[in-house]
């Protein structure tokens, strides 16, 4: 294999590596997924039951407060029933004393049943603590496991980022540029294998690029296996190159 070609394998697997460590790192790990599905849809639960319990409070709060003007209102009109004089204001005063009665009553019964759903609220959210303690306890648990690995991924990636540089070094520039400006068309890798298609009952061997799928004419097989120099898939413009098992 071209010498070269051969760091550049070299280096996209460096890359692989990296991009797999970097997403453990900084994303859940599998060993851990499940347990964190299930306690986020618990925790969103609970969160879903402490609204209910504040709201109820606040209406609670709202409605005895109504109750309490409604109150020093009726007070007022009854201090005022003393000093009317005609019949006329006295049946006006008493029809607003009656509506300000009807209110008292209705925002008590507010006040009652926001207590009421509140007091369900709480002991829900009291059941569903106690039902998730375990999970809780068992997500801590794992958390910490979690984070004791930590330091030992954030090395490997530094590693890895040490040694893309010292691989980036050892190629001449223009070829570093290449290979970045096909990574970027494809970041998923800039190099390809080249693989053997067997056809049954097909005498000619027919080899292909793995990334694409696009034929490797026989003269290219040559010119990888010389090492005389790279050599772009003609469709898709990723290297290619031939694995171990293969060469
Ligand atoms: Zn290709």
């Amino acid at each position: 294999m071209n010498q070269h070609l051969e760091t550049i394998v070299e280096l996209q697997s460096a890359l692989d590596q990296l991009k797999v460590a970097e997403e453990r790192l900084h994303g859940i790990p599998d060993w851990m997924r499940e347990l964190h599905n299930e306690h986020a849809a618990n925790k969103a639960q609970i969160e879903q039951i402490e609204k209910t319990v504040e709201e109820a409070a606040k209406e609670r709060r709202t409605a005895e407060a109504a109750t309490s003007d409604a109150q020093e209102k009726l007070k007022k009109y009854q201090q005022q029933i003393n000093k009317v004089s005609t019949q006329r204001e006295y049946g006006a005063l008493l029809q607003e004393i009656d509506t300000v009665k009807g209110q008292i009553t209705s925002q008590e019964e507010q006040a009652f049943s926001s207590l009421e759903r509140s007091e369900q609220a709480q002991k829900d959210l009291a059941a569903l603590r106690e039902s998730f303690r375990e999970i809780e306890e068992r997500y801590a648990a794992e958390m910490t496991r979690w984070e004791a690995e930590k330091p030992g991924i954030a090395r490997q990636v530094d590693d890895l980022k040490a040694r893309i540089a010292d691989l980036k070094k050892a190629l001449p520039r223009p070829l570093v540029s290449q290979f970045e400006r096909i990574l970027e068309r494809y970041p998923t890798g800039a190099v390809a294998a080249v693989r053997l298609i067997d056809r049954p009952g097909q005498k000619q061997r027919e080899w292909h690029c793995s990334a694409c799928n696009y034929r490797v004419r026989p003269q290219v097989v040559v010119e990888i296996r010389n090492g005389s120099s790279l050599v772009q898939c003609e469709s898709c413009k990723r290297i290619l190159f031939f694995e171990e098992e293969q060469a």
